[in-house]
């Protein structure tokens, strides 16, 4: 394995259920190499939606699966919601951030206050959609709840949304393709930081400011 000039960086994306996480995530890795983008892929204890699979979607495990997990620390975070737990695998995001590639995690909020305090560094993304009756559309659109769950996802839409201010970006989901591009632009503006840009450039910047001054 080669080693990286610099770590990868963390990006949190939190939505309420149907903003459009998922798509966003998917569509950005579409347009770059696995070797310099990845999402994590989560645990979790909620049945597998039709067409999910296991090890791409999620890891779905049980209740007491996921339990031993957290008992033998293998989360970085996890929480419960909608009544199941949700993980993040603590050795597949040391691991691939380490390899210099930047990660995202599709976590709810309560996840992102965990990962925040763990590695401060992380941006955090808050996505909401245009107003509350396009959400509902998308999640009915989406054709994969019953309408008992989506009625539940929209009734804590606004608890979720309601976080929104503890994050470092909001982007208003309307334009599927423009919200792609304002992602895309917060994850090359931060390869761009200063501290990483010393680090990836340690020798041009030694010669720049060789016997000056
Ligand atoms: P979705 O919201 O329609 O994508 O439905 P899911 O069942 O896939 O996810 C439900 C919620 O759990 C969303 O708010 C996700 O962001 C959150 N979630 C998914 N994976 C994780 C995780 O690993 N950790 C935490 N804390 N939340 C997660
Ligand atoms: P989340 O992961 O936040 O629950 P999804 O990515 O599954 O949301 O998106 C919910 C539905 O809305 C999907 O069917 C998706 O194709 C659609 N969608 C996402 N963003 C937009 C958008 N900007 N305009 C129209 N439909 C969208
Ligand atoms: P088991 O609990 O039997 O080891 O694994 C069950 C499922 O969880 C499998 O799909 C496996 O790939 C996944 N899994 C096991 N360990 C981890 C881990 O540390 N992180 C994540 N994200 N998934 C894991």
């Amino acid at each position: 394995m080669k080693t990286p000039i610099a770590n990868g960086n963390l990006f949190i994306l939190a939505a309420p259920s149907g903003a459009g996480k998922s798509s966003l995530i998917r569509a950005l890795l579409e347009r770059h190499s696995h070797d310099s983008m990845q999402v994590s892929v989560s645990c979790t204890t909620r049945a597998p939606r039709p067409g999910e699979v296991n090890g791409e979607h999620y890891h779905f495990l049980t209740e007491s699966q996921f339990k031993d997990k957290i008992t033998n620390n293998e989360f970085y975070e996890w929480a419960h919601v909608f009544g199941n737990y949700y993980g993040t695998s603590r050795t597949y995001i040391e691991q691939t951030l380490a390899q210099g590639i930047d990660v995202f995690l599709d976590i709810d909020w309560q996840g992102a206050r965990q990962v925040r305090e763990a590695h401060p560094s992380a941006q955090s993304i808050f996505i909401v959609p245009p107003s509350l009756e396009t959400l509902e559309q998308r999640l009915r659109a989406r054709g994969q709840d019953s309408d008992e769950v989506i009625c539940s996802r929209m009734a804590k839409a606004q608890a979720e949304m309601s976080h929104y201010h503890e994050f470092d970006y909001l982007l208003v989901n309307d334009k599927f393709e423009q919200t792609l591009a304002q992602l895309e632009h917060i994850v090359f503006a931060q390869r761009l930081k200063l501290g990483l840009q010393q680090v990836r450039h340690a020798a041009k910047l030694k010669d720049l400011l060789a016997n000056g001054g």
